[in-house]
């Protein structure tokens, strides 16, 4: 209960939690420190890179993110 957001509009791995929800990255490919920012509607935690501002992702969490 610490406010997960669920954010929409993901790619399927963005969805699975192995891209950023902000810019894309391929964690798979990309080793960039990376922080929880919520949950995809599939229930998967999905990450968003640090220099990401994952607090801009929550206020995207409307599905503007594309
Ligand atoms: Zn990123």
């Amino acid at each position: 209960m610490s406010g997960e957001a669920i954010i929409i509009g993901l790619t399927a791995p963005q969805a699975d939690g192995l891209a950023c929800v902000r810019c894309g990255a391929d964690y798979l490919r990309v080793r960039v420190p990376h922080v929880p920012v919520g949950r995809s509607v599939t229930g998967s935690q999905v990450f968003a890179c640090l220099g990401c501002c994952p607090d801009d992702v929550r206020r995207a969490a409307g599905g503007v993110l594309r």
